[in-house]
């Protein structure tokens, strides 16, 4: 179990217009899984692959354990990087596999047997000792390539998008089986997604990365709740943003006048309100704080909900809304929408 804090990184490609990271600063606390998301090239990889050693900071400092990083080789910092592209021995079976890390150090061939056993039991893949990659389907390949990652005991395991070739049920278990395994084995791990649901379901911290820089970091829920600035809440999927007047707990927009829970800080622009935070109701009755007149433009069905992009004074608001709630709404129909305050976060930006 090891700290890992990264102070200031910025790191320039040659040749580059802009650094692919700038002032990146992050602490992940010992025995912690932070997830790091962000659109694709906003610089995820280059983190991971500047903590690894793959790749030097033009400034800045990484510790690991409390120590400097500068100019520590990849093979001596502990860590391990596993990607999409897993990559296993061929020519190995799953047990020569999975203990390559450890016949490399050496280690006594008795301790690595009975090793490799605990950690296919982990991955939950008992039994499967002797069978060669090419016999493994998609999932399991990777569940052993995590069992190679997490044989040698690493300080710290990085992950780079890892389930992005997966399917969507195989994803969902891979990500409850990393976060179990990350939960017994205690390895400080930061995980890098650009799927903010995933981001947000397996963490005990979130990042959010944008355009090289941290943009937000925090408890899953409060990165998802309270995105702070326009541009996470935009990546975080907030989608209605309304830019207001603020005076005391109410913000003048284009939709009318608001009231919000608490005070907004004295930065905030806009509000956001998630889609599915949003309730439509049959009618024009606009009876209620946050409640407003308007009309359906256009329903999409969407299996579990329906989104409903519905136009509200000058402005559209998009609201999920469950399908069997959906039934009775057609385009072109008066409805009324609330927003209730305590859904509304002020955003800076
Ligand atoms: P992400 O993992 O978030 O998609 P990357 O860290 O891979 O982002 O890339 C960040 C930026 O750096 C991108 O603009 C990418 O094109 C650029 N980049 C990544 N690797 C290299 C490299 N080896 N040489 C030059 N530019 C690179
Ligand atoms: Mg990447």
């Amino acid at each position: 179990m090891s700290r890992i804090v990264l102070e200031s990184l910025t790191k320039t490609y040659p040749g580059a217009p802009r650094p692919a990271v700038r002032g990146f600063d992050l602490d992940l606390p010992a025995g912690t899984l932070t997830t790091l998301v962000g659109p694709s090239g906003c610089g995820k990889s280059t983190v991971l692959r500047l903590i690894a050693g793959l790749a030097e900071p033009d400034a800045g400092r990484i510790l690991i354990g409390g120590q400097p990083m500068a100019g520590i080789p990849p093979e001596r910092r502990g860590a391990v990087l596993m990607g999409q592209d897993h990559r296993l021995f061929p020519h190995m079976s799953v047990a020569e596999n999975v203990g390559f890390g450890l016949r490399m150090r050496g280690v006594d061939p008795a301790v690595i047997r009975s090793k490799v056993a605990d950690m296919l039991d982990l991955v939950q893949l008992p039994g499967l000792e002797s069978r060669r990659p090419s016999e493994l389907s998609g999932g399991q390949a990777q569940r052993v390539a995590l069992a190679r990652a997490l044989v040698v005991e690493p300080a710290v395991l990085l992950l780079d998008e890892p389930l992005s070739d997966l399917d969507p049920e195989l994803r969902l278990d891979m990500r409850d089986l990393i976060r179990r395994a990350q939960h017994q084995t205690g390895i400080t791990t930061l995980f890098v997604t650009h799927d903010r649901e995933e981001a947000v379901a397996v963490a005990d911290r979130t990042a959010v990365m944008l355009a090289g820089e941290l943009a937000r970091h925090g408890r899953p829920a409060d990165v998802f709740e309270r995105p702070l600035t326009r541009a996470v809440a935009l990546f975080m999927g907030a989608t209605n943003v309304l830019d207001g007047r603020f005076d005391g707990r109410s913000v003048t927009t284009s939709i009318g006048t608001l009231t919000l829970a608490a005070p907004p800080p004295p930065e905030a622009t806009a509000v956001v309100i998630r889609p599915e935070r949003i309730r439509l109701s049959a009618g024009s009755g606009t009876s209620g704080v946050n409640t407003f007149a308007c009309s359906i433009k256009s329903l999409e069905y969407r299996g579990t909900h329906v989104v409903a992009t519905v136009a509200a004074a000058t402005d559209m608001l998009v609201v999920a809304v469950p399908a069997e709630a959906a039934a009775g709404h057609g385009v072109g129909d008066p409805v009324a929408v609330h927003l209730p305050p305590e859904a509304l976060q002020p955003v800076s930006g």
